[in-house]
Parts: C-alpha cells; sequence; structure tokens
C-alpha cells in the first residue's frame, strides 16, 4: 500500500515494551477513527512480528506519507483518558526518569481504571514494604504484588479479576508473609463522613500570616513558586486556608500534598470539614474502586481540591490555579520506584504550564530549597511566631556517655526520668522517639567477634522480644534466637544497641504506673491503626508515646509537654551527603511537638556527641545557624545544591556479573562521553552500603553533574546499550536523578 496523499499518524506509548529511549510508536489512525483518537485517547495497536494487540496511548498527532506503518487497531475509550496536559508531562517526565513514557502515564492512571466494580470484602495489603525484599515468585504472584507497590491496598476481588489470578495465589502470598488480608471491617474510611461544618468561618490571620498570604495571593493568577518558612506551630495551614478559599472563589483547582497521610489525620479532617465534597482524597489506603471513585470525581470537575500523597501530584484537575506541598523536605516525595519522579518536578511543570502557584511550605526547609529561595528563585515569606501565647518548648541536652561513666546503663537518663516524672505528676503527656524498632539491634559473640546477620543479606539480625525471635528488618527474615555463637560455640554472646522495644520494657520498670503506647512498624501494619493510636493518644488514653520517626511529625496534641530524643546520634552517621540534614530535621520537628499550647513544653535530647552542631542548631531550633553552616560544607564537597547527582545501581543475583556490569556501564560512560565532553566526576562502581540484600547483589555508581539535557541524553544512551548486552540481561539497572538515598 503506497500513496501519496498526507494521513494522519498517531505516536502510541506502548504498554510493556522494553526501556529504549523515544522509542514510542508511529500508527496510522484509520480514516473511520479520525475525529476520536486525540492526544491522551488509549488504544489497541498490533505490536511486534505477531502483531498482537497491545494498549497504549497516543501522545503525539501528525501528518505524514509513509508506507510502513501499520494502523491503530481500535479505541478502548471514546475520550482521552488523559488530558494534553498530562501527557506533555509525561514526555517531559521520561526523559527525567529514565524509563518509558508509558511508564509515566500508567503512573498517572489509577490501577484498572474503568474496570473496577464494586469493592469486595476482604481487603489485601502488603507485609513487605521493600521490593527488594520479596522471595522468588511465580509471574502470577509477581502480577499482584506489583499492583500492590503501585497501590498499597486493594481487595482481594479486585486482585483476582484485575490480575486474572485465582483466590489461591493471593493466599500463598500471605501465607510467604508477602501480604495479609484482612476484613473490610477493620477499615473505615475516617474522611467520607465527615461532612462540611458551618462553624469553619472567616479565618483571621496573624500580621506574619497575613504578610505571606498577600505575597501568594497574586501568584494564583500570574503564577511562580513560593516557599513558606515557618516555625512549628506557626499556623502555616491557616495561609493554606485562606489561599484556596480564594482559588476556589475564582473557580481554580487546588492539589494539597503531605508526606504520608498515616502522619497527617488531622490536616485531612481539617479539610474535609472545611470544603466537604469539594476535597477528594487520594492514598494508598483506599481500595482500589474506592480511589477509583475519588479520580473519577476529580476528572469530572466535582472535586476541586483533591488532597493527598505524592502521586496526588497527577490529579486529572482541568484548570490548576495552586499545588501546596506540606514539609517540602521529606523524602516521600521522592519515588524510589519508575518511574523515579520528585513530585516537587512533576508540580514545578504543572504549575508553569497552568501560570499556577507552586507553593512549598516546612519548618525545616531542604537544603536546595532554601538555598533557592535565597538566590530569589522562590519568592520567600517566613512565619518566625508560634500562633498565641506558644512558646517554643526549653530544650536540655544530655550527655550519654557521661550518664554511662555515672553508672546509668539504661537508655534513659536521669534528667529525662525525672522530667518523666514530672510530666505523669501533672497529668500532661510525653512522647519519645528512638530510631529503631525491635528490642537489640546488634547482636555479635564476645569471644571470636562473630556478628549474628542474615543468611541473605549484609545486614545484622535484630532481636524481637515480644516473638523472642532474632528478626532481618530488610527480608523479613527470623530465627530462633542462639544461645551459642554459631561459629566458636561460645555461649558469651552480647545483645547491644535498643530499639522500640527496650525503650518501652525499661519504662515500664521505671513508670509502673504509665499508660505507655508504642508505635513502631510492628504495632502499627493494620490500615488506619495511625490514625485510631493518635486519636487514643490525643484523647489522653495514654501517658506517654514510644515510637520511631513516625511520631516525629505533623502532629499536634494539647497535652504533650515533654518530648525526649532517646537517641539523637542514630541517623548522623550513615553516608549520605544529607545526613546531617535529616537528622537537623527530625529533631527539630519533634521537638516542636512539645509544649504547643499555652504551657511551655520541654525537650530533652539524649546523645553522645553533645557538641555535634547539628544536634546544637536543633537544640536551639535554630534553622539559619543550621543553614549557613551546612551550605559551606556542601559547596567544600561539591554536593547539592552544587551539582546534581546521578545515582545507578545494578542488582542481581551473580555477584561477578553485577559488578562487571557496573564496570561495563563505566567503560560505556567513558567512551561516550570522550566525543561530547561533559563535566562529570564519577564515584566507583562500588558494592552498595548493604551489598547483599534478600540475595541479590548490589553496586552503585554515583555521578556528580549538571542536571542537563545533554547529561540526561548521556546517560539515556549509555542504559540503551547496556540492556542490549545479553551477558547482562540478568542484571538490573537503573538511573535515579537526585536520589534521596545513595545507599
Ligand atoms: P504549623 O502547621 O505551622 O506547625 P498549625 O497550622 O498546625 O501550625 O497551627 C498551630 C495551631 O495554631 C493550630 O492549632 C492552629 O489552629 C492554630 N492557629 C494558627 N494560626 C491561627 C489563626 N490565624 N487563627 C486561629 N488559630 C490559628
Ligand atoms: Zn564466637
Ligand atoms: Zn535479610
Amino acid at each position: 500500500m503506497s500513496e501519496n496523499i498526507n494521513r494522519t499518524v498517531a505516536t502510541v506509548a506502548v504498554e510493556k515494551t522494553f526501556f529504549s529511549p523515544g522509542c514510542d510508536y508511529d500508527y496510522y489512525v484509520p480514516a473511520d477513527l479520525c475525529d476520536n483518537v486525540k492526544l491522551g485517547t488509549a488504544v489497541r495497536v498490533p505490536f511486534g512480528k505477531g502483531n498482537r494487540l497491545r494498549n497504549g496511548i497516543v501522545i503525539k498527532l501528525y501528518a505524514a506519507i509513509n508506507s510502513d506503518l501499520k494502523e491503530i487497531d481500535s479505541l478502548i475509550s471514546d475520550v482521552p483518558v488523559l488530558s494534553e496536559e498530562l501527557v506533555s508531562l509525561a514526555v517531559w517526565l521520561k526523559e527525567r526518569c529514565f524509563c518509558s513514557t508509558y511508564d509515566c502515564l500508567w503512573q498517572m492512571l489509577p490501577r484498572g481504571y474503568g474496570r473496577i466494580k464494586d469493592a469486595g470484602e476482604k481487603m489485601a495489603e502488603l507485609v513487605i514494604t521493600d521490593e527488594t525484599q520479596l522471595p522468588k515468585l511465580t509471574s502470577k504472584q509477581r502480577s499482584v504484588t506489583d499492583l500492590l507497590f503501585d497501590v498499597g491496598t486493594a481487595a482481594v476481588d479486585e486482585l483476582c479479576e484485575f490480575c486474572s489470578v485465582g483466590q489461591s495465589v493471593i493466599k500463598n502470598l500471605e501465607k510467604y508473609g508477602v501480604l495479609r488480608i484482612y476484613k473490610k471491617e477493620t477499615y473505615r474510611n475516617p474522611y467520607a463522613n465527615i461532612s462540611a461544618d458551618t462553624e469553619c468561618g472567616e479565618i483571621t490571620l496573624t500580621d506574619e500570616q497575613k504578610k505571606a498570604y498577600e505575597t501568594y495571593l497574586p501568584m494564583l493568577d500570574k503564577g511562580g513558586t513560593g516557599l513558606l518558612f515557618g516555625i512549628t506551630g506557626s499556623g502555616k495551614t491557616q495561609v493554606y486556608l485562606k489561599l484556596i478559599d480564594k482559588a476556589v472563589e475564582k473557580g481554580k483547582d487546588v492539589i494539597v500534598l503531605v508526606p504520608e497521610i498515616g502522619l497527617t489525620p488531622q490536616v485531612i479532617s481539617i479539610f474535609r470539614r472545611r470544603y466537604g465534597d469539594l476535597v477528594a482524597v487520594l492514598h494508598s489506603g483506599l481500595s482500589l474502586g474506592e480511589r477509583n471513585d475519588e479520580y473519577k470525581r476529580t476528572s469530572k470537575g466535582l472535586a476541586k481540591i483533591v488532597v493527598g500523597t505524592r502521586s496526588a501530584v497527577f490529579a486529572p484537575l482541568r484548570n490548576l490555579g495552586l499545588i501546596i506541598m506540606d514539609e517540602e523536605q521529606e523524602h516521600t516525595y521522592k519515588s524510589e520506584r519508575t518511574p523515579r519522579y520528585h513530585a516537587a518536578d512533576v508540580a514545578n511543570f504543572r504549575c508553569r504550564y497552568n501560570n499556577a502557584l507552586f507553593l512549598m511550605a516546612s519548618a525545616t526547609p531542604s537544603i536546595e530549597s532554601y538555598s533557592n529561595a535565597l538566590a530569589g528563585k522562590y519568592v520567600l515569606c517566613e512565619l518566625t511566631k508560634r500562633y498565641g501565647d506558644a512558646q517554643l518548648p526549653q530544650v536540655i541536652t544530655v550527655d550519654m556517655k557521661a550518664e554511662m561513666k555515672s553508672g546509668n546503663h539504661t537508655p534513659i537518663s536521669a534528667k529525662l526520668r525525672e522530667l518523666l516524672q514530672e510530666t505523669l505528676d501533672n497529668n500532661k503527656q510525653a512522647i519519645l522517639l528512638i530510631n529503631r524498632r525491635g528490642y537489640n539491634t546488634f547482636i555479635a559473640c564476645n569471644d571470636c567477634g562473630h556478628v549474628i546477620t542474615c543468611p541473605s543479606c549484609s545486614i545484622s539480625l535484630t532481636y524481637h522480644s515480644y516473638s523472642n525471635k532474632l528478626v532481618c528488618h530488610y527480608c523479613g527474615y527470623t530465627k530462633s534466637l542462639d544461645t551459642k555463637c554459631p561459629e566458636c560455640s561460645s555461649e558469651n554472646i552480647r545483645y547491644s544497641g535498643y530499639g522500640t522495644q527496650k525503650i518501652e520494657d525499661t519504662l515500664e520498670v521505671l513508670f509502673p504506673q504509665a499508660r505507655l503506647l508504642r508505635m513502631d512498624a510492628d504495632t502499627t501494619s493494620a490500615k488506619f491503626s495511625h490514625d485510631r493510636m493518635f486519636s487514643d493518644f490525643a484523647q489522653h488514653k495514654y501517658d506517654i508515646l514510644v515510637g520511631t520517626q513516625m511520631v516525629a511529625k505533623g502532629l499536634d496534641f494539647p497535652d504533650v509537654t515533654l518530648v525526649g530524643v532517646v537517641n539523637a546520634d542514630n541517623s548522623l552517621y550513615d553516608e549520605n551527603y544529607n545526613s546531617s540534614e535529616r537528622c537537623f530535621d527530625l529533631i527539630t520537628q519533634v521537638v516542636g511537638r512539645s509544649g504547643r499550647r499555652d504551657c511551655q513544653g520541654m525537650a530533652v535530647i539524649q546523645t553522645v556527641n553533645p557538641y555535634n552542631e547539628c544536634i546544637e542548631f536543633a537544640a536551639n531550633q535554630d534553622y539559619k545557624g543550621f543553614y549557613s553552616n551546612e551550605i559551606m560544607v556542601r559547596k567544600a564537597l561539591v554536593y547539592p545544591p552544587f551539582c546534581d547527582i546521578i545515582s545507578v545501581s545494578f542488582t542481581g543475583e551473580n555477584d561477578n556479573t553485577a559488578a562487571m556490569c557496573a564496570k561495563s556501564f563505566l567503560d560505556i560512560l567513558k567512551e561516550l562521553n570522550s566525543q561530547n565532553p561533559q563535566k562529570l566526576i564519577v564515584l566507583g562502581p562500588s558494592p552498595a552500603k548493604i551489598h547483599k540484600l534478600n540475595n541479590r547483589y548490589r553496586y552503585r555508581l554515583c555521578v556528580k553533574c549538571k542536571n542537563s539535557k545533554n547529561v540526561r541524553s548521556l546517560f539515556n544512551e549509555i542504559l540503551n546499550k547496556i540492556s542490549k548486552i545479553k551477558e547482562y540481561k540478568e542484571i538490573s539497572v537503573s538511573i535515579d536523578l537526585n536520589p534521596y538515598d545513595l545507599n
């Protein structure tokens, strides 16, 4: 068939194609479909030698004469499933995420879009939350876990239908400890029955809040990026609400991003109460069906305000005026799975596209954002005072080495103990932060020095007192307690390092009357258990809350007057360039939970490094001091914001092949870069910090560079070349631009 007339050609992003950059496929649009095929239309196309039909989405339309093209087979939907804006976003994003266009488009649609029936009774959710920790799975099991990694929770019926598997596949996954199944009754949507409240009237802003509001207001129409830097308790939320009121009044749509739904139950109810059904909530606690409903309400224009976690940044709103990113420094905004996007980059694209305001906010902005604000790239407003009479807590730093010398070998210092007693006597509440779960985090032989590690991972096992077992926190491996060293049979085994369970035990002994609540990954695995525990604590059903990071942020409990950081050193010495920033952020945030009403709070920071600058700055709640110090370090060592980092990871079952693959990657990099040299600083390749994880060996290559089109296309090209080398077929290679973690 060779005709010399122009025909309409559609470029289609096709599902399940192997990675190769720019590899989308062109098809003729048959004459009878010409009126219906638009950007964002979902189609079926013949693919490959066998012309098996595959799903795809139209990302470009043009006229051409080309006799070699196949024709689109049929439409999946009569109207486009994605807007032109989201299609261009996907095309923009894929090049930055080193993945295919379809990977990005797929991320924007709810799973089972248009195929989901009513939600079933039994729900399933993953127990293993890190993909690298999964045991070997069949392809059917794999499709179930893939879906769950995408969506978090789903009804069992939905999983069966959507993955075309029987119930037994899911039951087996439960048996292997990969997922758990629970009855729908334990699931409740605490937001659905919060109806609009007429009492939510006019907000009277303080002078500082008003100034911020008036600065950002005109940007709803003219666009731009803002950074609202407000200390904990300064009322950032009030500024959001006022801006949202105005945006809605102007007929504009709003996205509010929060770091993690479980940690911000209070935020959601504030929005539901104020805006009622105009709010759609998108997060992983909903079933696929429910999520699909919220998605539909949004794309039909019934919901104008979307509140949700990272992926809510793709919400199909048509007339965006405002995107808010609360606690913008949080790592949860960066996706660690394909597509490896940062929600801030996506928000930036969408706000530029719509001339909308992108407002980031934090009490401890990321070093990158604050430096952009100081450079005038973001419009900076500050809230320096807590609302009302609330004062920042008084902070005491305790030297734990001195404490040990004085004979106290418990993890609770004399000072913290005294203040806990005082808090209990005054009928107030306390929060204790400890960064590890379990009882003892390190078990070793005193005679030969052998450390008890996981057989599948290069990680030491943690002792859990409740199950009386040793557990690998990475792959879930468990074994019973060793009384003898497996190397030398000595019985002189040392248990050291402590986690939440040990603290709970210690407190039980010290304060037998106190009501203790422990929150960590072991106690909060059920959906909405966060909400329930937080609300019980808020109602003062407990006196002391002991927990990991999850107790540190975003909470506003009136009766909490004491916060203790049990061990401020845990996060300090991991080898990330941003570890001081993370430590500062965590301590500042948790300290900020204390004394949020009329009485001044106290905070105790226990550390073996009392003179560490990062801890000192956090104790003084001195962000600017911390920033000026940290920015000099970053500059001297060339780390972001003074460069970008591309991290390439190589993972495979054969240690040697993975290492070889990393080496070949570097060779290709050197060769290609000699043609059109980009300034690059290459670190590695070297074994990853956790070299072996779930029997897979891991290598890393780290490249400091300036994120530019040339650099990105260089890496896209290497990835393409590597994927064609047969020997490395088993190795998974992924590229991450500015990852949060370099491990
Ligand atoms: P942030 O998010 O900055 O830590 P919040 O927005 O949680 O602070 O505010 C802290 C407390 O002060 C909340 O209980 C909030 O209701 C109250 N608050 C702040 N600003 C105002 C205001 N202008 N009017 C009434 N209450 C306010
Ligand atoms: Zn030994
Ligand atoms: Zn393990």
